[in-house]
C-alpha cells in the first residue's frame, strides 16, 4: 500500500453525479507531498529497473490475473463513481488490461539493445542502440475514461522500466487509487514508491509537472493541455499529449448502410457520447443521404439513459458539460440545423437522450467544438472529397472513420487523425499493437504499440572499436594521406547513384 507520507490538511468529495451519493474524501496534495513521492520512486525504480524486462514482465502479468480476478470492485467503483453503466466500465478495463499484457509481452522486444549497421566509414566498430527508461513519469488523466486512461499510463510507464506517479482526475479519484493500490495487491514485494497516487484538482496536476518528473504524459482537454505543456516547458520536462477530438465518420455511396447507422449510433452515444474518440460528426454522401438518416433515427431513438448498471447510457457525469452540450445544440438550431432525434428538451440533468442533428452550418460550435455528449451532427456531402475534406475542417485529428465496401482505404489515407477505422469505429483504440495519438489540436506523442513502449524511454547509441582500420579519424595529427583517401572514398560512395 502506498502511505500517506504526510498529515494533509485539505480534502475533497468525490460524489455519485446522479445520486450524490457520497464515494470517497480525498487529500489534496501539495508540492512538497509530491516532492516526498518523487524521492521515493526515484530510488524504486532502481529496483524496477534491476529487475530486466523477464521480472517486470511476471509482475505485470501477476497484476494483470489479479485484476481480472477482482473486476467486480472497479466495475462497481467505475459505477458509482461515474454513473457509468457497468459495461462502459468494463469495456474500459477490458482496454486497459489487453495494454498491460502486451506491453509486459513486447517490452524486450521493443526496447532491448540491439546491434545495428556502424556504416562505411566506422566499419571497425560494432554500434548498438537501446532504450532506457526515463526514471520516474508522471501520468494525469482525466475523468471521462478513468481506468483505461490509468492503466494506458501505466503500463506503458512500467513495462519501459520507469517508476509512475499518477494523477487522476479529482472526478475518478477511487479509480485511480484502485489501479494504483491493485499493483501493490498482486507484488506485495514491490518497494514503495514504484507506483504512487495523487489526488487533487488543478493546482496539484500542475505541481507534478513542475516536480522535476521525467516526462509528464497527460490526457485531458485542450485548454490544460496547453497549462501543461507550459508549465512543463520550466524544467524541460518532455510531454505527451492525448487531448480531445471531433471525430468525423465519412459515409460512402457504397457503404453497407445497416452496418453505419448501427456502428455510428454506438459510437456517438457510448459512455454517453463523453468519449475523445466518440463519433462526433458524420458526413453522408448525398445519393445515400436518406436512406441512411432513416435508420439512424430508428436506432437513436432506441437508446435511452439511466441509472441502471446495464442502462444503454448512464448520466452526464460533470454538470458543466452538459451546459456546453446545450450551448451546442442551441447554436446549432439557431443556424438553421434540424433535429432529427430529441433536440433541447432531451437535456435532463444529469442526463442527456440521445439527440441528432442534421444539416448544421460549418462553422457552429456542434460541428467545430468538442461537446463531449450523446450528440452527433449528420451533414450531408457533395461526394466522398467534399466529404474528405469537410471531415479534416477541424482543428482536431484525433479518430476518424469510414464506411465503403470498395474505397475504404484510399479514403482512410486522405483523413488526417491518428487513427482511421474502416467500416466500423473506434477499433485502433483497442488493439495495443496500433500506436493511439492525435495530430493538430488532439495532441502528440503515442500510447500503445511501440511507439508507446518507446515514448518512455530515451534511445542510448554505444558504440565499440572492434579492431584498428589503417590511420584512426578520431585521433590527432591529421594526414594528408588520409584526408585523400576519405576524399576519393567520398565521391566514389555518394557522387553516384546509390540506393
Ligand atoms: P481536464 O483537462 O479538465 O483535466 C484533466 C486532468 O488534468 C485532471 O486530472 C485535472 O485535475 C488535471 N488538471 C487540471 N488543471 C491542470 C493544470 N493546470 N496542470 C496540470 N493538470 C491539471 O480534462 P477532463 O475534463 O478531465 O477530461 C476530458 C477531456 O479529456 C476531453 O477533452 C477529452 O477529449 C480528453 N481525453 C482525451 C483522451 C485521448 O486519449 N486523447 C482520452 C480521454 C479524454
Amino acid at each position: 500500500m502506498t502511505a500517506q507520507l504526510k498529515p494533509v490538511t485539505e480534502t475533497f468529495e468525490v460524489r455519485n453525479p446522479a445520486t450524490g451519493e457520497l464515494v470517497g474524501t480525498y487529500p489534496v496534495h501539495t508540492a512538497e507531498d509530491i516532492a516526498e513521492r518523487l524521492t521515493k520512486a526515484r530510488a524504486a525504480q532502481v529496483w524496477w529497473g534491476d529487475l530486466g524486462f523477464r521480472g517486470r514482465k511476471k509482475r505485470i502479468q501477476r497484476w494483470v490475473r489479479w485484476l481480472a480476478r477482482d473486476c467486480d470492485t472497479l466495475y462497481d467503483i467505475g459505477f458509482r463513481e461515474t454513473g457509468k453503466p457497468k459495461p462502459d466500465v468494463q469495456f474500459e478495463l477490458l482496454a486497459g488490461l489487453e495494454d498491460l499484457r502486451w506491453a509486459a509481452a513486447h517490452a524486450e522486444r521493443v526496447l532491448a539493445e540491439k546491434r545495428v549497421a556502424p556504416g562505411l566509414a566506422m566499419l571497425n566498430f560494432d554500434a548498438r542502440v537501446s532504450y532506457e527508461p526515463l526514471g520516474v513519469v508522471g501520468v494525469i488523466t482525466p475523468w471521462n475514461a478513468p481506468v483505461y486512461t490509468a492503466f494506458c499510463g501505466l503500463a506503458y510507464g512500467l513495462a519501459a522500466g520507469n517508476a509512475v506517479i499518477l494523477k487522476p482526475s479529482e472526478l475518478s479519484a477511487a479509480t485511480g487509487v484502485y489501479a494504483v493500490e491493485s499493483f501493490y495487491k498482486a507484488n506485495p514485494d514491490a518497494p514503495e514508491g514504484l507506483v504512487t497516487w495523487i489526488t487533487g484538482l488543478g493546482d496539484t496536476g500542475a505541481a507534478l509537472c513542475r516536480s522535476g518528473v521525467d516526462k509528464l504524459a497527460f490526457t485531458g482537454s485542450v485548454p490544460t493541455g496547453r497549462r501543461v505543456m507550459a508549465a512543463c516547458a520550466e524544467n524541460l520536462t518532455p510531454v505527451l499529449l492525448e487531448l480531445g477530438g471531433k471525430d468525423a465518420t465519412v459515409v460512402a455511396e457504397d457503404a453497407d448502410l445497416d452496418a453505419a447507422a448501427a456502428s455510428i449510433t454506438w459510437g456517438s452515444m457510448w459512455n454517453s457520447g463523453q468519449a475523445c474518440v466518440g463519433v462526433e460528426r458524420v458526413y453522408v454522401v448525398e445519393a445515400v443521404r436518406d436512406e441512411f438518416l432513416a435508420k439512424v433515427k430508428e436506432r437513436a431513438a432506441q437508446v435511452s439513459a439511466g441509472l441502471e448498471e446495464l442502462s444503454a447510457i448512464g448520466p452526464m457525469t460533470v454538470p458543466n458539460q452538459i451546459e456546453i452540450v446545450r450551448r451546442h445544440v442551441t447554436d446549432a438550431l439557431e443556424k438553421g440545423g434540424t433535429a432529427l432525434v430529441g433536440g433541447l428538451e432531451s437535456i435532463k440533468p444529469p442526463y442527456v437522450e440521445p439527440i441528432v442533428l442534421v444539416d448544421v452550418p460549418e462553422d457552429s460550435a456542434a460541428v467545430q467544438e468538442e461537446t463531449f455528449g450523446p450528440v452527433v451532427v449528420v451533414n450531408t456531402a457533395k461526394d466522398v472529397d467534399d466529404a474528405i475534406e469537410r471531415a479534416n475542417g477541424t482543428s482536431f485529428g484525433l479518430g476518424s472513420s469510414v464506411f465503403s465496401k470498395s474505397h475504404g482505404p484510399e479514403i482512410a489515407r486522405r483523413l488526417r487523425a491518428g487513427g482511421t477505422t474502416i467500416n466500423s469505429v473506434l477499433t485502433f483504440v483497442g488493439m495495443p499493437s496500433l500506436p493511439f495519438g492525435g495530430v493538430g489540436d488532439s495532441g502528440f506523442g503515442r500510447f500503445h504499440g511501440d511507439d508507446g513502449l518507446r515514448e518512455f524511454t530515451r534511445a542510448k547509441a554505444t558504440t565499440r572499436k572492434r579492431f584498428d582500420m589503417g590511420e584512426d579519424m578520431q585521433v590527432f595529427p591529421r594526414t594528408k594521406e588520409q584526408f585523400d583517401v576519405v576524399y576519393k572514398v567520398l565521391k566514389v560512395r555518394y557522387g553516384r547513384r546509390f540506393r
